[in-house]
């Protein structure tokens, strides 16, 4: 037993393997390893999700709907009955009231045990039935003497687990390395006069650590639920100061990287005579709006640099994104560069090959394709193309993030959409252009709107532009609302469009269903309308069409022939017809403000007035109310943007656990604005003084992303 008294010894560091800990073999090594833990540190780090309340028993009386409580009482009455399925029910009272246990497995000897008159004390999420009464469905248990055991004196962690790594292993664990902070494994990075006042009186790193993995009965579960504690908040500033240095050390990086300066003429070194911009502007039916000049000067002057920009571009819906993108990339044609521009969806990356190839090729630009159902020759020759520089301008999906695509001289990026793009495939990118020993220049666009100080903190290795301005002669969209039940004046209000050479969009939603179920429903109101509408003529679109099929139909509806286009969601991002004038979105009581906005901004694109028919099924809820009536109010990306953000809080609405951008462990950047402040002037000092604990806290928070540890 050698082993366990050296396990035992003080001497641990937070990078020693977790198999230092007892109890911690290569096979449970191997399980923690998912979660992911290698390692003492990630132990200390990986907090709870969430809490139980265990220390104290609720009397039945005061039940809420959804709360998780311990509950003790006598059993009433127990019977197995069948309804849709075998169940059993136990009625359970404890004076105030009464309860039910419901249980779909048991065993007979489970139902013997639960006799009236046995004591059960049971812990269990308490439901309110359409009836008013109160139920928990497959509830833990005690009966007998055993419901007489003492209360837990701590609130009980709930910690992300996996197959094979129970809470009880996690709490072991997390037993031992608490132990070990108590004798000084964990140096405090952040001397404390450096830290903010609010968080002055905050415990240091280590009694955060203890408060969050054990706290005390008397710590408010709704604050910790919240982030609000204080020793979530001191964790917060901590990780979000990390994130901040290690994305200052970033920029630092790229900006020693070199990258072609675009604007100049590379052979002669005199400036661009922009001749093909000149062409192009003369031939776009419209000017550029003020607000899409001043965007493409901003990424003129950032691309005229030898280091490798970054700028991210964002523009409401319809605000004339891909015309300024088009811009930037013909500048790097100009100068005999190679330039790429990316989307998230095969749609949007197909819609944006047809915008630019016949804005470009009247100007003798041949614009490549690149997509994952690019095989065969076709697709080696476009490889070769790139390669080769034969091909100067390519647009693609994440297909161009590929190993095997190689570039001659890649020099600009443009990425739409970026929301769907995490920083490491960012970082992939710039990489491409490597081969040659040069970065390109990256413009990212985007229409959801972000605040400003968030968009800094989430994207400090960026700059940011806004194209704040709508396009000359839009008329704004007019919004109704109307209940399911109005379906018939719906569909007359579309044969009276169609038959005026106006199309219709009507988006299929279903929330929470399977693709299949989407796809299946879209099937089935396409004939349901042909039936009703059978002038009409209907084309469909959804996630399960093949490819070709699905490009086909989008071609018809473009060309104008199609009148009607029922689909999924897929067209929610980017898609370009501006004859479309109506959209009929139903469930739209489902939806959420921004995928609203972004539907309805796939009208209004035209000068003919558009409108939307937001189809919603009552009982309408208040939230769904406040979401429709809000968008029966505002155009606006950004007003429907702050609405949402009051509505539904903070990190929902950047999404940005969905992106993968920036896995926060405690942080939420939204709730956590108000420290965003100090953060900034704490990681410019420190970056300036090249203070010696960068290394050590970014390694701390951000040692999974190697990216960001190896800067
Ligand atoms: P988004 O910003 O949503 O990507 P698009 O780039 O798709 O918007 O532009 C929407 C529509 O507006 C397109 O049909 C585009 O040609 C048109 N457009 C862009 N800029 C202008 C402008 N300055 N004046 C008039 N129409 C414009
Ligand atoms: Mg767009």
């Amino acid at each position: 037993m050698a082993s366990s008294k050296q396990k035992a010894s003080g001497n641990l560091s937070l990078t020693a393997s977790v198999t230092q800990f007892k109890g911690v073999g290569p096979a449970l090594a191997e399980k923690l390893a998912r979660l992911p833990i290698h390692t003492v540190q990630d132990v200390l780090f990986h907090l709870p999700l969430r809490y139980q309340d265990r220390t104290r028993v609720t009397p039945i009386c005061a039940l809420q709907h959804g709360a998780e409580v311990v509950v003790e009482g006598e059993v009433e009455h127990a019977e197995i009955v069948i309804r849709r399925r075998r169940q059993m029910l136990v009625q359970l009272s404890d004076g105030t009231g009464s309860l039910v246990l419901r249980f779909f497995y048991f065993s007979q000897a489970q139902k013997n045990a639960l006799e009236r008159g046995t004591r059960i004390r049971c812990f269990g999420e308490a439901r309110e039935t359409a009836l008013g009464r109160f139920e928990m469905v497959h509830p833990e248990y005690r009966y007998g003497e055993q419901a007489a055991t003492p209360m837990e004196t701590a609130l009980t962690p709930i910690y992300p687990a996996t197959d094979g790594v129970s809470q009880s292993v996690l709490r072991k664990l997390t037993d031992q390395a608490l132990e070990h902070v108590d004798t000084g494994l964990l140096p405090d990075l952040i001397p404390a006069d450096c830290l903010p006042p609010s968080l002055l009186n905050v415990p240091t790193l280590g009694e955060a650590l203890h408060l969050l993995h054990r706290p005390p009965p008397t710590v408010s579960l709704a604050a910790l639920a919240q982030g609000g504690n204080p020793a979530q908040q001191r964790l917060a500033f901590e990780e979000l100061l990390a994130h901040q240095l290690s994305m200052l050390l970033l920029r630092q990086r790229v900006q020693s990287e070199t990258a072609v300066p675009i604007g100049t003429n590379t052979e002669t070194g005199a400036p661009s005579q922009n001749t093909l911009r000149r062409q192009f502007m003369q031939a776009l039916p419209f000017q550029l709006t003020q607000a899409q000049q001043r965007v493409v000067k901003e990424i003129d002057t950032d691309i005229a640099r030898d280091w490798p920009s970054l700028r991210l571009v964002q523009g409401d819906v319809g605000s004339g994104k891909t015309v300024v993108a088009a811009l930037a990339l013909l500048a790097a044609v100009e100068c005999g560069q190679q330039a790429a521009m990316m989307a998230p969806t095969e749609l949007l990356a197909e819609q944006h090959w047809q915008t630019l190839s016949a804005w470009f090729e009247p100007l003798g630009i041949r614009v490549g394709w690149l997509s994952s159902r690019v095989k065969g020759a076709k697709r080696r020759q476009t490889l070769a193309e790139l390669a080769s520089g034969d091909v100067a301008l390519v647009v693609g999906t994440h297909a161009l993030f590929q190993e095997e695509v190689i570039f001659q001289r890649l020099a600009l990026l443009v990425v739409d959409e970026q929301h769907r793009f995490g920083v490491h495939q960012r970082l992939a990118l710039r990489e491409k252009g490597q081969n040659s020993g040069i970065s390109p220049h990256q413009v990212i666009m985007t229409a959801t709107p972000i605040p400003r100080t968030l968009a800094m903190t989430a994207y400090a290795d960026l700059d940011y532009s806004v194209i704040d301005e709508l396009p000359p002669g839009r008329t704004p969209i007019k919004t109704v609302a109307l209940a399911e039940s109005r379906r018939a004046d719906v569909i007359e209000r579309i044969r009276s469009a169609c038959e005026q050479g106006r199309q219709v969009y009507w988006v299929c939603t279903l929330i929470e269903e399977s693709e299949m179920v989407q796809c299946q429903a879209a099937e089935d109101t396409a004939s349901s309308l042909a039936e009703a509408m059978p002038a009409v003529r209907i084309g469909l679109v959804h996630g399960r069409m093949k490819p070709a099929d699905k490009e086909r139909t989008m071609a018809q509806f473009k060309a104008g022939d199609i009148d009607l286009l029922v689909a999924t969601t897929v067209i929610e991002v980017g898609v370009d017809v501006p004859n479309a004038s109506l959209m009929v979105i139903e469930n739209a009581e489902r939806l959420g403000l921004s995928q609203l906005h972004q539907l309805r901004g796939r009208v209004g694109r035209g000068a003919v007035e558009s409108s939307c028919v937001l189809l919603y099924k009552n009982p309408l809820g208040e939230k769904a109310r406040r979401r429709l009536d809000t968008m029966r109010r505002s155009n606006d990306g950004f007003e429907i943007a702050r609405e949402d953000l009051d509505m539904r809080g903070p990190g929902e609405v950047l999404g940005t656990r969905q992106t993968g951008d920036m896995s926060f462990r405690v942080a939420d950047l939204t709730r956590d604005e108000h420290l965003v402040d100090a953060i900034h002037q704490l990681a410019g000092d420190w970056i300036e003084q090249r203070h010696p604990n960068i290394q050590p806290l970014v390694k701390r928070w951000l040692s999974g992303a190697e990216k960001f540890s190896s800067v």
